[in-house]
């Protein structure tokens, strides 16, 4: 139940396809920046112009991606969907750009891990809709400038901390995506029940939703584990009884929080007398790598209150002790 989506079957990924919304009014939450983007879509549209690059962070699982692809539909325009990482040569990104037709969407997931030349080669395309290639080789080698139809970059990133400060000059619009509260997440949950076809009861929602880190991927993945045990162990509807059997099976505890949450929480206590600990020691404790740490798991602890940064490094709050039944200055273990 990584929150991340790389690890997910093909038909995993079709069913997270399916619930994905495809217009502003599927879309729960957020709801400050979607009524901003409304408006910028709308002004868009009307002067028949590409939208303003866009650039939405946060952590993964809170809908950049699939805000990208609302903004396009609701533009009217096509989208075409690439990452960081994937676009390792300016020729790539060359041949993505030239076959955009007018006002239409790219989309750059991770793009705080673009390389500094394809980074540096996408400045003029986003400033001026023009890049240069290279045309033949050899002693008749030259550049040519060609003229790209305007567009729009949407980039997604969970770590804007490190994104170059040219690249993120070059966003006319920035959005930063918020976990999402139980309430918004019940509503998720069962409109993904219904596109699943699968009955669910309001409190068995309010239940997985309660136990989701506030993000809609993690409920939507919880609530197709669940609908398996519904499935095999009941009678195919989730009611509470079944939905805390099944979470408790998937060793999901009340605050949603999941088994590197809990091991960090344990390790700063147990091993770093509650901190503060330096987030390179702390990620070769539990074995994890320090930007996972920092992206995926520190956010949602730091925001329901369980850690704190302090300029020394990373430190639990009374709040960890008590979730995890520890009393302080108790140091067990090592
Ligand atoms: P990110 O790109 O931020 O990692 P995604 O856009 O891929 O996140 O969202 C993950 C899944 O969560 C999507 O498949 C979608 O079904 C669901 N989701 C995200 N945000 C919402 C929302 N506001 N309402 C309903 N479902 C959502």
């Amino acid at each position: 139940l990584n929150p991340s989506s790389e690890n997910l079957s093909p038909d995993e990924f079709d069913v997270e396809k399916k619930l994905r919304p495809l217009s502003f009014d599927d879309f729960s939450g957020q709801d400050q920046v979607l009524e901003n983007l409304q408006i910028f879509v709308e002004a868009a549209n009307q002067r028949n112009e590409a939208l303003d690059h866009t650039l939405f962070h946060g952590p993964p699982g809170l809908g950049k991606t699939t805000l990208a692809h609302i903004l396009a539909s609701e533009l009217g325009v096509g989208i075409k969907v690439t990452s960081g990482p994937v676009l390792d040569k300016p020729g790539d990104l060359a041949g993505l750009l030239t076959n955009l037709d007018e006002r239409d969407v790219l989309f750059i997931d991770e793009i705080h891990r673009l390389s500094p030349i394809v980074e540096e080669y996408l400045y003029s395309a986003m400033e001026d809709y023009k890049i240069d290639i290279m045309i033949e080789s050899g002693p008749n080698a030259r550049t040519v400038q060609i003229n790209l139809n305007p567009f729009t970059l949407i980039g997604a990133t969970t770590r804007s901390g490190l994104l170059t400060s040219p690249m993120r000059a070059r966003f006319g619009i920035q959005s930063r995506l918020q976990y999402y509260n139980t309430e918004l997440l019940t509503t998720i949950t069962q409109r993904s029940a219904s596109i699943l076809n699968v009955p669910i009861s309001m409190e068995a929602a309010v239940e997985i939703a309660g136990r989701s880190r506030g993000t809609p991927r993690i409920s939507n993945a919880l609530l197709r584990r669940v609908r398996d045990f519904a499935q095999i162990k009941g009678n195919g509807s989730i009611d509470i009884a079944i939905a805390k059997f099944a979470l408790k099976a998937l060793n999901v505890d009340a605050h949603g929080l999941d088994e590197m949450d809990n091991k960090i929480l344990m390790t700063i206590i147990d091993k770093f007398k509650g901190g503060p600990v330096g987030i390179s020691t702390l990620a070769t404790a539990v074995s994890e790598s320090a930007e996972t740490i920092e992206e995926v798991y520190e956010p949602f602890l730091i925001q329901q209150g369980f850690i704190m940064r302090t300029p020394r490094g990373r430190e639990v709050t009374e709040l960890a002790y008590k979730h995890l039944g520890k009393i302080k200055g108790n140091v067990q273990g090592g």
